[in-house]
C-alpha cells in the first residue's frame, strides 16, 4: 500500500467493471477510500471484497445514471469527495437511420448529464476545501468518425468539452478537471461484443491490438495523482497510435 492519495476519498462510476474497476483498485492501493459505484449489487460487494483483501478502503454505492434524481442521491450519499472518476459509460452502436430517441437521451443522459449532475453536486466541495481531481473518460470516438458510433461519441464529444469548462470553473480553486481519450480495451462490456470485433477494433490502431483495462486506469491515476499538479482542462489519448493514412 502506497500512501500518495491516503486522506481522500474517490468516488469511481461504473466502478464494478472493466476500467472503473481497475481505477478503484488502483486508487485504494494508493490510500484514498474508494466510494464505488454501479448498478449490480453483487459486482459491487466483489470489487469492495478485493479492495478490502489488499488492505484498502471501500464502500459500494448503487444508481441508475440515466435517472438524474438517482445520480443527485449517489452525490449526496458520497459524502465529501476529493476525487472523481466519470467512467461509467454506455455504447450502443446503430447507422442514423436506426437511431431512436431512447438511444439518444440515454447516452446523453449517462455519459454527458451524469457527470455534469455530479460536477455539480461535489466540485463545489472541492473547491472549498482548496483541492480536488477530476477525470472523466473519453473515446476516440468523440473526436474520431466512427461507423453506427454517431450518438455515442456525440455524448462524449460533449464531455470532452465540459472538461475544459469545468476546468477553467473550479481551476483557481485547487481543483483540476482533464479526460483520457481511449481507445479500445478488452472490458466485460465489449468482451460482450465479440472477440472478432475487439481484434478489429485493435487493429486500426498503431499498437495493433486493444489494451488491457491496466492501460487506461494507469492514465486516469497519474490525472489524478499529485504527479500531474500543473496538468488541467486536458485530453489525454491512451489510444494505441492513431495510424497514418495509407
Ligand atoms: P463496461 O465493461 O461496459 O462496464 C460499464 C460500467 O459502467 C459498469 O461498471 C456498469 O455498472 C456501469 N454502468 C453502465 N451503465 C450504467 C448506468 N446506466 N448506471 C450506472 N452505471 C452504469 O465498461 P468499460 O468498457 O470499462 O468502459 C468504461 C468507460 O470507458 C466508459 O465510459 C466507456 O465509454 C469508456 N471507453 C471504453 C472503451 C472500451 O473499449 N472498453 C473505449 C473507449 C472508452 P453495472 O454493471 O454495475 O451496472
Amino acid at each position: 500500500m502506497s500512501t500518495e492519495l491516503s486522506g481522500s476519498t474517490a468516488l469511481v462510476t461504473g466502478g464494478t467493471a472493466g476500467i472503473g474497476r481497475t481505477v478503484a483498485l488502483r486508487l485504494a492501493a494508493l490510500g484514498a477510500e474508494a466510494v464505488v459505484h454501479g448498478r449490480d449489487a453483487q459486482r459491487g460487494a466483489g470489487v469492495v471484497e478485493d479492495i478490502r483483501a489488499a488492505g484498502g478502503r471501500a464502500r459500494f454505492i448503487a444508481a441508475d445514471l440515466a435517472d438524474p434524481d438517482a445520480v443527485l442521491r449517489l452525490a449526496a450519499e458520497a459524502g465529501e469527495i476529493d476525487i472523481l472518476v466519470n467512467n461509467a459509460g454506455i455504447y450502443r452502436f446503430a447507422d442514423t437511420p436506426e437511431t431512436t430517441t431512447e438511444m439518444f437521451d440515454t447516452h446523453l443522459a449517462v455519459n454527458t448529464l451524469a457527470p455534469l449532475l455530479l460536477v455539480g453536486a461535489l466540485a463545489p466541495g472541492m473547491a472549498s476545501r482548496g483541492r480536488g481531481a477530476i477525470v472523466n473518460m473519453s473515446t476516440v470516438a468523440a473526436t474520431t468518425p466512427a461507423r453506427g458510433a454517431g450518438v455515442y461519441g456525440a455524448s462524449k464529444a460533449a464531455l470532452e468539452l465540459l472538461t475544459g469548462v469545468w476546468a477553467d470553473e473550479f481551476g483557481p480553486q485547487g481543483v483540476r478537471v482533464n479526460a483520457v481519450r481511449s481507445g479500445p480495451a478488452r472490458t466485460p462490456g465489449t468482451v460482450e461484443m465479440g472477440e472478432d470485433i475487439l481484434q478489429a477494433l485493435g487493429r486500426t490502431t498503431i499498437l495493433g491490438r486493444a489494451a488491457e483495462p491496466e492501460e487506461i486506469a494507469e492514465a486516469v491515476v497519474f490525472l489524478i495523482s499529485p504527479r500531474s499538479s500543473y496538468i488541467t482542462g486536458t485530453v489525454l489519448e491512451a489510444r494505441g497510435g492513431e495510424l497514418a493514412l495509407s
